[in-house]
């Protein structure tokens, strides 16, 4: 809607003469706009109620209801109080009144007799500004209906998206899994979902009658923004466990809370399922651990397999077992038995026999539980054995690659045997295994360890007679008791005489070797000179050195060092370890013994070294390095060991302190000092030495 400016303009004029108005309609004519007459005050006010004028001219002079009157009566109506109002008078100015004219808003005044064009001019201007303010107007109405209708229509978008967030929200909480519901001051319940009504198994027409009391009894805890455990009631009066997040919203009419709430039956056996499945687990490390350390506690086979079968009986809450070896026939024998109450035993090799159970786990090589125990034929103590036992266990032990064992294990409480035994029973069995079979291999390697000592023994013993035969022989041959030897023959003899030597120092260290590991060297400690000893080792290796072109050094204090040893022991351990530093030496040979500070020495070298990984192997019996680039070496392997051992016995050690591979060794030896001799070395002193 524009404002159009076609549209005519409505004059009123207003005067009770009516040759008057003719005048002023037909000076007015030419403008275009509408004239409308009237001939008296009143008819003017009439009009005005239902016409909206443009201006208004009124004849001052009236007789009933005179201009200035009319114009007041016009200004009081809000309509028409801005109508701007053109006095026509036939009074001059100085007649006029014209306060009063002005007063009653007069806009201007046309004084007769006018000017026709005069008078057109003036009220077309008047016209003039009606129109425009009239076109001013009309914008602004249409400015505001257009704000109006784009305010209306936000409005009606956002009550839209508020209506469809509602829905959406409803939605969302009618359909969510958990129990949503809410309630008001009074506890009653304001909003309940589907999953509410499932939760609580309430009907949808119970919903209006219910609280919150009703559902949670214990009530609810305050603003529980993280979940809160409570217990939750049915509508049938059940209890069950409940997890609830609330949140309270204050509001103008009150405060209303929220609650969302979650059956936790579920959860909660489950973690129930789980602790006690932890702690059958813990119950079960538990015994394994003590298990193990009660078994690694002892190497004696008949007391492992006490404990074996005492702990797996504990274990597995039985109040009998016995533990039996399966031979190749599949015959079974005992191996120990035991019992709670101390009245079943079984002896140790008697034939057991083989029940239905244990021959299902022979075949299966797993666990069987409760299985029939049943045996017609059993003997009197087996029988009673047997007597009374309600529930079985049969364990198979695979122990080593070739023997096998069962456990039978009996419970006569009348509880079953349940699956979780089943785990205990292959936990409890592996260790059990591993027991034994270390306990067997205890005994071959003890079994196998004196028919080695007795070997070297009776081997050394046996070698050395042949062995005085053959020196003795070769002394007579070399003195000239046999007859003078021809030439050719004492280049052999020679060889003989010192390969008959190298057997003769084997067969000593074969023999020291069975002695100390039969326990029987002794030794006869006393205080010897450390500095002495050094060089008459160092004497013995002379011939030895010159042949090699090695260099042989001694660094000791010009005063002598006490150690509290047997000469004999540190003579050949000194022998031992010079001998080496010459026999593994490389380019010019040279070894050096150095005595002290204190009741120590050190042989040191520059010869091959050793490599640091076989730095401990080099003092176990029989270990050689044997390095392939080398020209092979005579010797045993015992020389390190020997030489240990015998520091060891006389109170002291042999180590190897540093050795680099091309550059050389060094060993040290630490005795006793000669003023600590009150720990016993045993004083006995083996011949031969
Ligand atoms: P054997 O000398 O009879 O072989 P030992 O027990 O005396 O036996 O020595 C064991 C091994 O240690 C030797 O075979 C040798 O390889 C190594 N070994 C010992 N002493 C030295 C040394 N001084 N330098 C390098 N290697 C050595």
């Amino acid at each position: 809607m524009t404002y159009n400016r076609d549209r005519q303009a409505s004059i009123l004029i207003v005067d009770d003469t009516p040759a008057n108005l003719v005048a002023l309609a037909a000076i007015l004519e030419p403008l275009g706009e509408k004239v409308v007459l009237a001939n008296s005050g009143k008819e003017a006010l009439r009009l005005l109620l239902r016409t909206d004028f443009a201006l208004i001219l009124i004849d001052v002079r009236m007789t009933e209801m005179d201009g200035i009157e009319t114009a007041r009566l016009i200004r009081q109506r809000a309509r028409t109080a801005d109508v701007p109002i053109i006095f026509v008078t036939a009074f001059d100015r100085a007649e006029m009144d014209m306060t009063a004219a002005y007063e009653v808003g007069a806009a201007d005044f046309i004084f007769k007799p006018f000017r026709p064009d005069a008078l057109r001019a003036k009220v077309a201007t008047f016209v003039d500004l009606f129109h425009k303010t009239e076109a001013v107007r009309v914008q602004a109405e249409e400015l505001r209906l257009l704000q109006l209708r784009e305010h209306q229509r936000e409005l009606r978008e956002v009550e839209r998206e508020r209506e469809s967030a509602e829905a959406r929200f409803a939605n969302i909480v009618e359909l969510a899994p958990d129990g949503i519901m809410a309630a008001d001051d009074a506890g009653r319940v304001l909003l309940f979902n589907r999953g509410a009504q499932q939760l609580f198994a309430v009907a949808a027409e119970q919903v209006p009658s219910l609280t919150i009391t009703d559902l949670i009894p214990g009530g609810l805890p305050a603003n529980a923004s993280s979940p809160v455990e409570v217990v939750a009631r049915r509508a049938d009066g059940t209890e069950f466990p409940a997890e609830v997040s609330v949140s309270q919203l204050t509001l103008a009419r009150g405060s209303v809370t929220t609650v969302i709430c979650r059956d936790v039956t579920e959860r909660k056996r489950a973690e129930d399922r789980v602790r006690a499945l932890n702690a059958q687990l813990s119950d079960r490390l538990r015994t394994g651990v003590a298990m193990v350390a009660d078994l690694a506690g002892s190497l004696n086979p008949s007391e492992v397999l006490e404990r074996v079968l005492s702990r797996v009986v504990e274990a597995l809450q039985a109040q009998q077992g016995v533990l039996l070896r399966v031979d190749h026939g599949q015959r079974l024998s005992v191996l120990n038995s035991h019992d709670t109450d101390g009245q079943r035993r079984l002896t140790r090799g008697r034939p057991f026999p083989t029940l239905p159970v244990l021959e299902k786990a022979i075949l299966t090589q797993r666990p069987v539980l409760n299985g029939s125990i049943a045996d017609p034929a059993a003997d009197r103590s087996v029988a009673r054995w047997l007597d009374g036992v309600q529930y079985s266990a049969a364990l198979p032990l695979r122990v080593g690659d070739d023997d096998r064992a069962l456990i039978l294990l009996g419970r006569r409480n009348g509880v079953r045997f349940g699956p979780q035994d089943v785990e205990t029973l292959a936990l409890i069995g592996n260790v059990a295994a591993v027991a034994l079979h270390n306990a067997e291999l205890f005994v071959q390697a003890e079994a196998a360890s004196i028919s080695k000592s007795e070997f070297l023994n009776m081997a050394a013993h046996e070698l050395r007679t042949p062995l005085s035969v053959i020196t003795g022989y070769l002394s007579m041959l070399e003195d000239g008791t046999l007859g003078g030897p021809s030439d050719a023959w004492r280049r052999p003899i020679e060889i003989l005489n010192v390969k008959a030597g190298e057997l003769n120092k084997l067969v000593d260290a074969l023999l020291l070797a069975a002695r100390m590991e039969a326990g029987t060297i002794h030794g006869e400690p006393e205080a010897v000179d450390l500095v002495a000893a050094s060089r008459e080792a160092l004497e013995r290796a002379e011939a030895r050195a010159q042949l090699l072109g090695a260099q042989l050094l001694l660094e000791a204090p010009a005063e002598s060092v006490q150690v509290h040893v047997d000469s004999a022991h540190l003579g050949r351990i000194l022998d031992n370890l010079v001998n080496n530093a010459l026999t593994y030496s490389a380019g010019n040979p040279w070894v050096k013994v150095g005595v002290g500070p204190g009741a120590e020495l050190c042989v040191e070298d520059h010869g091959l070294g050793i490599p640091a990984e076989r730095a401990d192997a080099i003092f176990e019996r029989f270990y050689r390095v044997n390095d392939p680039s080398l020209p092979p070496q005579p010797g045993t392997g015992l020389g390190l060991y020997l030489s240990r051992e015998l520091a060891r016995r006389n109170g002291g050690d042999l180590v190897l302190e540093r050795s680099v591979p091309g550059e050389g060794s060094l060993f040290r030896l630490t005795l006793k000092g000669a003023e600590d001799t009150t720990a016993g070395v045993p004083a006995t002193v083996e011949a031969g030495l």
